[in-house]
């Protein structure tokens, strides 16, 4: 974790634990917080629940979370930008309909039906949130990272996009134009960043490795 998220993630969870304790009002000495303070366990008892009923198999189960963590990220994204950088069809294609056009390089499935495709420019700043819960494409960037699903970021993206980005540690000019884009489970949002100068001379494959996965969140922007 780099010190900007840091400095976000403590930020945003001061702010949510100082809201909590306004609305409280009273007197206490132990720390709030805005998550139940066992999900790992409420998860394990769901879990346990559903193969005991037969409804889930556990190996399928650990499969499928064994393909997000460690076979599908964000390296994933990263191709389908840096095709767009280099080849202008693609990138319109990409732009027009970002579903078929990822999974011309094979990316799609679970997570990842309906894509869209957002395109930053020296004008315009796309940033991505889920409001309401924590829908990611996950056939391009993997699983979400914790901040992604955190109350604070899902509420404060929305209400103070420039407070966050800053928080980020990326400061836009007032003059560019912030769009923030709310996923559902119907439609999940991919920034295409904005090639960064002096990357004139690299590869598909060198400008893919300079392609974070915050940048196609929208939470920073590509560095040469
Ligand atoms: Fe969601």
């Amino acid at each position: 974790m780099d010190a900007s998220r840091r400095t976000f993630l403590m930020a945003a969870g001061g702010t949510a634990a100082n809201e909590l304790g306004q609305a409280q009002q009273h007197d206490h000495d132990h720390d709030h917080q805005d998550v139940p303070s066992d999900p790992t366990l409420r998860v394990k008892a769901l879990e346990s629940l559903l193969v005991e009923k037969g409804l889930v198999d556990p190996a399928a189960l650990d499969a499928l979370i064994d393909t997000y963590q460690h076979k599908v990220g964000p390296r994933n994204g990263a191709q389908v930008i840096a095709k767009a950088w280099v080849d202008p069809a693609y990138k319109k294609r990409l732009l027009a309909d970002a579903t078929n056009t990822i999974a011309e390089l094979g990316y799609g499935g679970r997570q990842g039906e309906h894509m869209v495709v957002v395109e930053n420019t020296p004008t315009v700043h796309n940033l991505v949130v889920c409001t309401l819960c924590s829908c990611y494409p996950w056939s391009v960037l993997g699983l979400p990272p914790v901040w992604y699903k955190s109350a604070p970021y899902r509420s404060r993206a929305v209400i103070d996009p420039r407070g966050v980005l800053h928080e980020f540690g990326l400061d836009l000019s007032p003059d560019v134009e912030v769009r923030v884009w709310d996923s559902t489970a119907e439609l999940r949002y991919l920034v295409l960043p904005e090639r960064p100068a002096g990357t004139e001379n690299l590869s598909e494959e060198q400008l893919a490795a300079l392609v974070t996965r915050d940048a196609m969140v929208g939470v920073g922007k590509v560095k040469a």
